[in-house]
């Protein structure tokens, strides 16, 4: 059997290296490396992908969401509601505006933010909410959208995760994640569905002097060039991470395919068990893009269980241990434990299995035999 990865980058880049070696290779050879004509079709390709009007490229996910925030002109003390249980790029670019994060709970079947507590956090200083649709599942969008729309407040929707997933409204229609709010982020962080050779991100709007104000919020302020009418930033998707995106972006809907079948496979061989909550999609199957499948292990013991595959040479992780409200930084004054039921829960329940494009079915029943013979 082949060794088990976490994520196997070096498989898939095998499969592909070819054509990302012959369009890197053209880099170099025109030393197109900033801004180069490779950026443009990016944008423009990513655009048509996502049926979103403007992508603006930029360093990494995380800047991605500081610059959104920037664009819609929040300013220190406005109140951003976003979720307790994610990354902490999230709230963290949130605090370094000066802006006040407000963590709220998640729901415990999709791991996403909360609507009922989104309700509850809402006051007049609110200004924006960031959903963030973790492990690869839109957030409850329609929902979010409708509060938004009777509390004035912006959408910016982290979609460093769930890149090609759909969401579909109670109509039945659908839309890409990421193009459902006023302005979303995302991340081309290796690991990610849409992964490049180092760091890389993009901002999503559909409004035109949102789409405006932020190309020139990435480039230091400048609108012509010279004049600084903004403070901004420095933040450039580079040349050989865009060709190298260019030639991954018509494999993201297969790369996407293979989680979720993979997921299945787990799915079905974790149904019914008494101590495992196999993950929820919701919608349909291209709601769910697997970025992370991510398991709940209940009345058992979880970490004595990832020791047991750690010690089998089956890699796996908790994303995430600990909740944002609980951590050093974002502690907060105006947090109660009570309102983080789910959150305080799920930091204790979760594990995240192998999840990658490459992964056969030996390695997937190594996998589940060896999750079902800890927990039988
Ligand atoms: C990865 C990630 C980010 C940050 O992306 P970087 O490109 O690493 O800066 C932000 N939010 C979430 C939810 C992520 O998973």
């Amino acid at each position: 059997m082949k060794k088990i990865q976490m994520v196997d980058l070096k498989s898939q880049y095998d499969r592909i290296k070819d054509n990302v070696n012959a369009s890197i290779q053209e880099v170099l050879d025109t030393t197109t490396y900033i801004n180069g004509p490779q950026v443009q079709s990016f944008q423009k390709n990513l655009e048509e992908y996502l049926g979103a009007k403007h992508v603006i490229p930029c360093a990494n996910g995380t800047d991605a969401l500081q610059i959104a925030m920037m664009g819609l002109g929040l300013q220190p003390g406005d109140e951003v509601i976003t979720a307790d249980f994610t990354f902490a790029a999230t709230v963290e670019v949130i605090a370094l505006l000066q802006l006040t994060p407000v963590l709220v709970d998640v729901d415990a079947d999709t791991f996403n933010i909360s609507i009922d507590a989104i309700k509850k956090a809402i006051t007049p200083k609110t200004k924006a909410i960031v959903p963030v649709h973790l492990f690869g599942q839109a957030a409850n969008m329609e929902a979010v959208m409708a509060l938004a729309k009777e509390h004035n407040l912006y959408v910016i929707e982290d979609n460093a995760q769930a890149i090609g997933a759909s969401y579909k409204f109670a109509d039945g229609s659908k839309k890409k994640a990421g193009v459902i709010g006023h302005v979303a982020s995302t991340s081309f962080f290796p690991s990610k569905n849409l992964g490049c050779y180092g760091d890389g991100g993009a901002i999503f709007t559909n409004d035109d002097d949102l789409a405006h104000a932020l190309r020139g919020i990435v480039n230091h302020g400048m609108y012509v060039r010279y004049h600084h009418d903004v403070v901004g930033v420095n933040s450039r998707l580079d040349s050989i991470q865009a060709t190298i995106l260019n030639a991954k972006l018509p494999l993201l809907d297969g790369y996407n395919d293979a989680r979720q079948t993979a997921a299945e496979k787990y799915s079905a061989a974790f149904a019914n068990h008494a101590h495992i909550i196999t993950p929820t999609v919701k919608g349909d199957r291209d709601s769910h893009v697997f970025h992370q499948y991510t398991l709940r292990i209940i009345n058992a013991n979880r970490d004595a269980l990832m020791q047991h595959l750690l010690d089998k040479g089956i890699p796996c992780a908790i994303y995430y241990p600990i909740a944002l409200h609980s951590q050093k930084a974002y502690a907060s004054a105006r947090y109660n434990e009570a309102d983080f039921p789910v959150t305080n829960q799920l930091v204790k329940e979760v594990i995240s299995l192998p999840m990658h494009t490459e992964l056969d079915d030996e390695q997937i029943k190594f996998i589940t035999d060896s999750v079902l013979e800890f927990l039988k």
